[in-house]
């Protein structure tokens, strides 16, 4: 550990005049903060000169790993040619038109239509807005709340803060009124004693039906789902789930956005989770992978009906008020034009490849005997801890497990996340086979040391 009283280190200047969020400031404050100076493949090396493979990409989104040189590239030869603008007034930068045209050629629908944001939290905010303007452009406007699902991660925004279902929004006073919360699609945890997987699905159906009927169908603007529930814990939906859902939701007219923030650009095994899970949203919301990580950006891909309703709403009073500074920014398209060639070019296939050994991996660390469940889809994974496997009686909190695992992994150069009592891993598809055995080998042996302190 370095020292971190030195009043100059990286560790105290990080602390003295940056804001620290989504951190537990009592582990920074016994372990030092980590403060990363550059990345090579899928590691990154600290001020110390630590290495660690993260096993997250960053936050999801690093999919081709820390340097690669086609990203670096596509930046500078477009910001040589054009470093910025907008798309404001009619005036859009010619790569924006050529990334448009290149994710409606990649959405799982025909006639795709693209507006950009900077973040994914923007992109669901947006969205609401669109679908807000949509209907009472339309003469419902009524038709004002959002459904969600528990669990939820939908983004940071005072919207998309009140989309995602997570207790620790109640700090803003959020989530604001008419943002509704489902149950999340956790077999595991949410299922009934005796209630089979079918079972559980068709309660979930059947508590749509109820909600639907209870707020009236006429006042829902919307249902937002990511295909599979990312920083909830990793939760891919019980079988069936959306083959239930979704005529639930076709029959009362909600239109269906794919939050696949995460999912979006190859993480399940397809290029988007929806196509995994065999349905159609009506709009995705795209943002992480999308640069891979190389320039912020977020997107809502519309659909073509959606966007025919939304294009016929807008021209009739002549303009859409919305927009970013930064929205469709050259650099950021070009990057993602680049991002999008490769994943097509070798990173999907990629994780295909990856796919077995990383299930693999994940299902022998669930032997252990305080692993209570693994779960995941593609390249993305989270092992559940738990005190006692046939009850699955979590821990007592206070013992933050998942933090002590992640610490130890940390401390033998393995960065990954915990979440609740699990373990979650995204590995970049870059990853080699040697790379995710030294990924497994190392939560395993962090798995091993925590526990045994702990019981
Ligand atoms: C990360 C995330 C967001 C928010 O994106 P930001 O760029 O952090 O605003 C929204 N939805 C999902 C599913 C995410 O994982």
């Amino acid at each position: 550990m370095p020292d971190t009283t030195l009043p100059n280190s990286w560790d105290a200047r990080a602390r003295a005049h940056s804001f620290f969020g989504f951190t537990d400031l009592p582990s920074i404050e016994a372990r030092g903060t980590v403060v990363v100076t550059h990345g090579e493949g899928p590691y990154v090396i600290d001020t110390e000169g630590r290495r660690y493979l993260d096993a997250n990409s960053g936050l999801w989104n690093m999919i081709a790993g820390f340097d690669d040189l086609d990203l670096i590239r596509a930046a500078q030869d477009q910001y040589a040619k054009f470093p910025g603008y907008h798309a404001f007034f009619g005036r859009m930068a010619d790569t924006t038109v050529e990334l448009s045209e290149k994710l409606a050629a990649v959405a799982p629908f025909d006639g795709a239509k693209t507006f950009y944001t900077n973040s994914g939290s923007e992109a669901n905010d947006t969205m609401v807005k669109m679908l807000w303007f949509l209907h009472g452009a339309e003469g419902r406007p009524q038709r004002r709340k959002i459904l969600t699902r528990l669990n939820a991660y939908h983004g940071v925004t005072a919207v998309s803060a009140s989309m995602t279902g997570k207790p620790y929004n109640s700090v803003f006073g959020l989530p604001l009124p008419g943002f509704v919360h489902l149950t999340c699609p956790h077999y595991w945890r949410e299922g009934g004693e005796g209630e089979s997987e079918a079972q559980f699905t068709a309660r979930l159906a059947a508590e749509l039906e109820e909600v639907i009927a209870r707020e009236g169908a006429d006042t829902i603007a919307g249902f937002f789902a990511e295909p599979v529930q990312g920083a909830g814990g990793v939760i891919p939906p019980s079988e069936g789930y959306f083959d239930a859902i979704l005529p639930i939701l076709r029959a009362h007219d909600i239109p269906v956005i794919a939050d696949e923030v995460i999912t979006g650009f190859g993480r399940t095994g397809e290029m988007w989770g929806c196509q995994t899970y065999g349905f159609t949203p009506d709009a995705i919301i795209a943002s992480k992978a999308l640069t891979a990580g190389y320039f912020p950006m977020g997107a809502v891909i519309l659909g073509p009906e959606l966007g025919d309703r939304l294009q016929r709403a807008t021209d009739a009073i002549e303009e859409f008020p919305h927009g970013f500074t930064a929205s469709g920014h050259p650099v950021g398209c070009a990057v993602a034009l680049k991002a999008i060639e490769l994943v097509e070019g070798g990173l999907l296939d990629n994780v295909r490849r990856l796919t077995p050994a990383f299930e693999a991996g994940l299902a022998r660390l669930a032997e252990h005997e305080h692993i209570g469940e693994w779960r995941g889809k593609g390249l993305m994974g989270a092992l559940e801890a738990v005190k006692d496997k046939a009850t699955k009686t979590p821990w007592d909190g206070d013992l933050s497990v998942s933090e002590r695992i992640a610490n130890t992994c940390t401390d033998h150069g393995l960065i990954c996340r915990p979440l609740g009592q699990s373990i979650v891993l995204c590995p970049p598809f870059i990853t080699t086979d040697d790379q995710m055995d030294e990924m497994f080998d190392k939560l395993g042996s962090a798995l091993d040391e925590v526990f045994a302190g702990l019981s």
